[in-house]
């Protein structure tokens, strides 16, 4: 078993001013908690913490993360809690911890197979510490290294979720080496008999390879020698056996047919150049296969891996892979985010232009505008999966959502029905509004009722825009519903007066009326329908087409002396009263007086041709009225018709007063004075101390409503008055 101070010795060299004492405090206590456990193995627990921080050390991790190492499984496998851990190694360790805890909760989490790539992503986005993936990932690392101890069902188990899910995220973050031996290891166990076979092979030829890599590594140091470039060491390496095994897999080739089974890598000091100067070299040593030159020195991989690759055909005729690279691509080909450590401590009192830090510095303005290279793990995770976020449903399967994405936009993901029929939400079992943000690894829950209906209102949260579709599409199937039976109306409506019976002509087995609708350009005559409801077309119209000009000029004239009744009767049809507004021009649109501004007669009023729902008439003065200039052909003259006696028109009217008593009764009582109707007053007081009074009048115009206005203020103790918008 290691000694904790053979640990707390690695960190601290690679660490002069860590907090070694805290590494021993965490060795204590979890000697302490994890008492009395032991592993598959027969050992103590504890070997397992002890493991897991020594890789870590070996990383050159800070103590922070080793410390961590030591703890990792506390929280998880022990009774205590993650406030026990803030309050004795404070609030980072604290944070590391649970993230850890997090990571487990996910993939116990994710029940459904096939959904490797999105736990993965949703690992990455999840987790705002790099470091908790590194100490998973050691952790990881020691379970697979004992994973024989395992029952095959659960070895099984553990072997495919590592290559599924923390292998990637290895190579994620360019840790190659740690990629290669969790990939090697769960190959091992999960095709046991296949690695069998593929080492035995393999063991066959080593001789063979040894002596082939030990001429071509002699060789090109020779070469390199003759031509003066520097080089740190010229290696071979014998590829390794998973990446093998997945290759004669996938290509369905032997082994012999694997031209990079083999290959040499030259190492040399850091500076570009040098890599280059030494692909020359090569290429004037053997002849290069076309097409296989690849320069990922130019274009780095995503998980930051720069290396010149390169395969020659060997004296012998075989060919073989070359790699070049600088000592630095070479740390960073093995530890890809971790070697991040080094720099970090190295970077106190050294140059800021060294050669050390060229890598540091191009990687950090390669994935921000980072100045700080403490802000390097912020700006690594966000450059990973900014723009998403992972969520689940009650049954454990991921949905990958973008960010800001709403339940409305979840329930649509799942499907249209669910979408469409959605009423509420349960995110972590509480329930929230719709519009509720989802974060990373929420569990969410839709609540549905089968009679219900997307909400127009939706439109102003749904991000996705499959969810934005369907409920366009909804809003919009339901406007033409609306339509269709707004325009049968008028058109029926417009047919009495013609004497014309409707039931007929609208019969759909009538030809007549769908010829007329072909006539306008409409497929079908609900489309017509729909049109007049739009108030694009005037029924006139369509009767005059139908009659033909003579019938309907004759009947049009003893049709003119009831026009206005006529409006009435539509106005009264659609249940708008008879304050008449008419549209200049024409006659029997839909009109509706708006709610916002609540025009009262004789006050200066446009109208404003809507969608589905006739015309709008608003006030002049109406706030919205600029909002509906944007669209300038929908704007329609309108005036009032005649005023009828009995017309009244419901205004609230506010009256800020003194704070006193009796003044409700002196507002009502002059408001009375004036033969108006009161509907409503009521009375509060403002935080400012003044009265607040609310009076809703019946007023039959503006004339009426200026005077009543006047008469309120002039009520004692009234300090101001104002019309209130909207429907009273
Ligand atoms: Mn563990």
């Amino acid at each position: 078993m290691i000694r904790i101070e053979e640990i707390v010795e690695k960190v601290g060299r690679n660490h002069p001013q860590a907090d070694l004492d805290m590494l021993r405090r965490a060795y204590f206590f979890s000697a302490r908690e994890h008492k009395g456990q032991t592993r598959a193995s027969g050992e103590p627990y504890l070997v397992h913490p002890l493991e897991v921080a020594n890789i870590l050390a070996d990383m050159r991790l800070d103590e922070v993360s080793v410390a961590t190492g030591l703890l990792h499984d506390v929280v998880e496998d022990t009774l205590v809690e993650a406030g026990t851990i803030r309050e004795y190694f404070g609030e980072e360790v604290a944070h590391l911890v649970e993230g850890l805890t997090k990571i487990a909760q996910i993939s116990s989490q994710s029940k459904e197979v096939q959904q490797a790539e999105n736990v993965r992503k949703m690992l990455l986005a999840m987790i705002d510490d790099v470091r908790v993936v590194l100490v998973k990932l050691a952790d990881r690392l020691h379970n697979m290294r004992t994973l024989h101890f395992l029952k095959p069902e659960k070895r099984q188990r553990i072997a495919q979720e590592t290559l599924d899910i923390f292998a990637p995220i290895a190579h994620r973050l360019g840790m190659g080496k740690l990629r290669s031996e969790l990939e090697d290891l769960a190959f091992q166990h999960l095709h046991p008999e296949d690695y069998r076979a593929l080492a035995a092979q393999l063991e066959q030829r080593r001789t063979e390879h040894e002596q082939f890599l030990h001429a071509t590594t002699a060789r090109i140091e020779e070469k390199l020698r003759e031509a003066d470039v520097p080089y740190i060491r010229v290696e071979g390496r014998v590829k390794r056996l998973y990446s093998i095994w997945k290759k004669l897999k996938r290509q369905k080739i032997e082994l012999d047919q694997v031209y990079d089974l083999v290959a040499a890598r030259v190492v040399l000091p850091n500076e570009v150049r040098y890599c280059y100067a030494a692909l020359g070299v090569i290429h004037n040593l053997w002849r290069p296969l076309p097409g296989r030159f690849k320069d990922w020195i130019a274009t780095p991989r995503e998980n930051l891996y720069q290396s010149l690759h390169t395969s020659v055909i060997g004296t012998e005729g075989q060919p073989f892979e070359v790699q070049i690279r600088t000592e630095e691509m070479h740390r960073i080909a093995e530890e890809g985010v971790a070697a991040h450590w080094k720099y970090k401590e190295g970077r106190r009192g050294a140059h800021e232009d060294d050669e050390a830090f060229q890598w540091l510095r191009s990687l950090v303005e390669w994935t921000q505008e980072v100045k700080d290279s403490r802000d390097f793990l912020e700006s690594l995770k966000l450059d990973l999966y900014p723009r998403d976020v992972y969520a689940f449903t009650p049954m454990g399967k991921i949905i990958q959502l973008p960010r800001g994405a709403t339940p409305v936009d979840f329930a649509y993901m799942i499907h249209t029905e669910v979408g469409n029929t959605c009423t509420g939400a349960r995110i972590n079992g509480r329930i929230v509004p719709l519009r509720t943000p989802i974060q990373n690894g929420d569990v969410v829950e839709i609540i549905r009722s089968l009679n219900s209906t997307p909400s127009r209102d939706w439109l102003n949260f749904v991000v996705t825009s499959k969810a934005r579709n369907r409920v366009r599409h909804w809003v919009a199937e339901q406007q033409r519903a609306e339509s269709i039976e707004i325009g049968r109306k008028l058109f029926e409506k417009e047919a009495a007066r013609f004497q014309l019976s409707t039931k007929k002509l609208l019969n759909d087995s009538n030809g007549d009326f769908k010829k007329i609708a072909g006539e306008y350009g409409y497929g079908r005559t609900d489309d017509l329908l729909a049109a007049i409801g739009y108030g694009k077309l005037v029924p006139r119209s369509v009767i005059s087409k139908f009659l033909g000009p003579e019938k309907f000029a004759e009947l049009d004239e003893r049709k003119e002396s009831r026009l206005r009744t006529g409006v009435q009767a539509v106005k009264r049809l659609i249940r708008l009263g008879d304050d008449a507004i008419v549209v200049r021009g024409v006659d029997d649109l839909l009109v509706a007086r708006a709610r916002c501004c609540n025009p009262v007669h004789g006050e200066p009023i446009i109208g404003y041709v809507t969608r589905g729902k006739g015309v709008a008439v608003h006030a002049e003065r109406c706030k919205n009225v600029q909002q509906l200039m944007v669209n300038p052909e929908r704007i329609v003259a309108v005036e009032w018709a005649g005023r009828s006696e009995h017309a009244a028109y419901a205004v609230k009217l506010l009256a800020v007063t003194e704070n006193r008593t009796g003044m409700i009764a002196g507002i009502t009582s002059a408001i009375s004075d004036m033969k108006t109707g009161i509907r409503d007053a009521r009375a509060s007081v403002a935080s400012d101390a003044r009265g607040r009074i609310e009076v809703t009048v019946e007023v039959f115009d503006v004339k009426h409503l200026d005077k009543v206005i006047r008469a309120v203020r002039g009520v004692p103790g009234v300090l101001d008055v104002e019309r209130l918008q909207g429907a009273a």
